[in-house]
């Protein structure tokens, strides 16, 4: 055996020898990771980029607290859920707490498993079996989830939404089904008005589906659209919807696998950013919680969890382990200590008016999205058909990247979303290197 050292022997290795389809970062220039800190990464030759696309290292890459956490209870046990642990409980206790109306956690590995087992539980509670997802909505890359991620089967793969899956608008003013001008875009009166048209919507599947005889078993949708396009759904959608879904014995399900554990900063999570009593009836959560330790959950209800399975009980050979909940058990205390929802909150402000700005001197940037430590730009061609500038978004995180050491994603359907969700130690100085290098590269390639 050849040990690879370059990081072109390692690329040629990773081809011959890792699924050709698994996805890389920078395809024509992936970055080989040689060190990790906080909201940096350094490379082989020990460049170092500030770092806004790894939002699961959600307080810091290696976070110290989160490391000795983790290692200490490595080196104590590691044994499964069916083994009593204080760690176990004491995790769920600490999530409970953050989410009002809600009393009991089942622990899982990955967002994915969290939300086919939120499938799952609104099946066996409700005894329906469709599910309502929101358009271009990813909720992950096993069979079910894919089959509820209009993300996926609607751009070329071989798993095609199936008839238990109904797909409602996705509730984007901006370029979704129901649009407004730019000039009310922040408009309250503007937003209520869609939000009803937007809801409406999810009402007439419902009606649509009964008629023919089927039944919902849950709606499921990010609190704030995440590789969907970056969209802030209007103030009441969730409320409205959650009237009608209930309403025909449905649950509602709110994914926070990107939103949560303070990264929209006013709250610890996004579903409760609007301060409207929304609560839901399932919470899925992922990424943050392990700041990379893999680990995820489902909260919900006694009465729904009870309902789970009949018989054989549920059994999950990793979920819940002591040293997953003590990776979770260090970002919470990380979290409090480091006061990281204020900062987040703080972040949110100066980005608002930074990215506005940058708006103003760049007519590409057709609209300006987000809260906390989670930023959009669309970038647009043409201002009254909002036609996607997707070759500009490709580019521009490459010279982010290569000339300014900066590293954002894109996304969205159309993949014109450049996106910013850093560790959410990201400062105010790490915010104004963000704004002026994508300033200079719109400005250096003729934007
Ligand atoms: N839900 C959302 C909103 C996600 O963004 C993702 C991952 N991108 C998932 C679910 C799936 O999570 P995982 O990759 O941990 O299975």
């Amino acid at each position: 055996i050849t040990v690879p050292k370059t990081k072109q022997e390692l690329l040629e290795k990773r081809k011959d020898i890792i699924g050709s389809t698994c996805q890389i970062f920078y395809k024509d220039d992936p970055l080989l990771v040689s060190k990790a800190s906080m909201q940096y990464l350094y490379d082989e030759t020990s460049r170092k980029y500030l770092d806004c696309i790894s939002n699961v290292q959600h307080v810091g890459h290696c976070h110290p607290t989160v490391v000795s956490s983790i290692s200490n209870q490595l080196a104590n046990s590691t044994c499964n859920v069916r083994f009593v642990s204080p760690v176990l409980t004491e995790c769920a206790e600490q999530i409970l707490a953050t989410l009002p109306g809600m009393d009991t956690v089942i622990f899982v590995n990955s967002g994915s498993e969290a939300n086919d087992l939120a499938l799952r539980l609104s099946r066996d509670y409700t005894k329906h079996f469709d599910a309502i997802v929101v358009d271009h909505a990813y909720h992950g890359h096993v069979t079910t989830t894919m089959q509820m991620s209009p993300y996926k089967f609607d751009h070329g793969c071989t798993i095609a939404q199936p008839e238990w899956v109904h797909v409602t608008p996705c509730p984007d003013v901006f370029r979704g089904k129901h649009r407004l001008p730019d000039e009310l875009l922040h408009n309250e009166a503007a937003l209520a008005d869609k939000s009803i048209q937007y809801s409406d919507e999810v009402k007439h599947i419902i009606q649509k589906a009964e008629a023919s005889g089927r039944g919902i078993a849950m709606f499921i949708s990010e609190a704030l659209q995440s590789c969907g396009g970056q969209v802030l759904p209007p103030k009441g959608y969730f409320q409205d919807v959650a009237r009608h879904v209930r309403a025909h014995g449905g649950l509602v399900v709110i994914d926070e696998v990107q939103t949560g554990y303070g990264r929209v900063g006013s709250k610890f999570w996004a579903h409760q950013m609007y301060e409207d009593g929304f609560v839901p009836d399932i919470v899925t959560m992922g990424k943050p919680m392990g700041n990379g330790f893999p680990v995820s959950a489902v909260v919900t209800k006694k009465s729904i969890t009870d309902k789970l399975g009949g018989a054989v009980g549920y059994f999950n050979t990793y979920g819940g382990n002591p040293v997953a909940c003590s990776a979770v058990l260090g970002v919470l205390k990380v979290i409090r200590e480091e006061n990281l929802l204020e900062h987040s909150q703080k972040m949110g402000e100066i980005f608002a008016v930074q990215l506005n700005k940058l708006k103003a001197d760049h007519p590409v940037i057709g609209d300006v999205r987000g809260v906390g430590l989670f930023w959009g730009l669309d970038l647009i061609k043409d201002k009254t058909t909002r036609e996607p500038h997707v070759e500009l978004a490709a580019k521009l995180i490459l010279k982010a990247r290569q000339e300014l050491g900066v590293l954002l994603s894109c996304d969205g359907p159309h993949s014109n979303i450049i996106k910013m969700k850093p560790p959410l130690c990201f400062n105010e100085e790490n915010l104004h290197e963000t704004v002026a290098a994508i300033d200079r590269a719109l400005t250096e390639l003729g934007y």
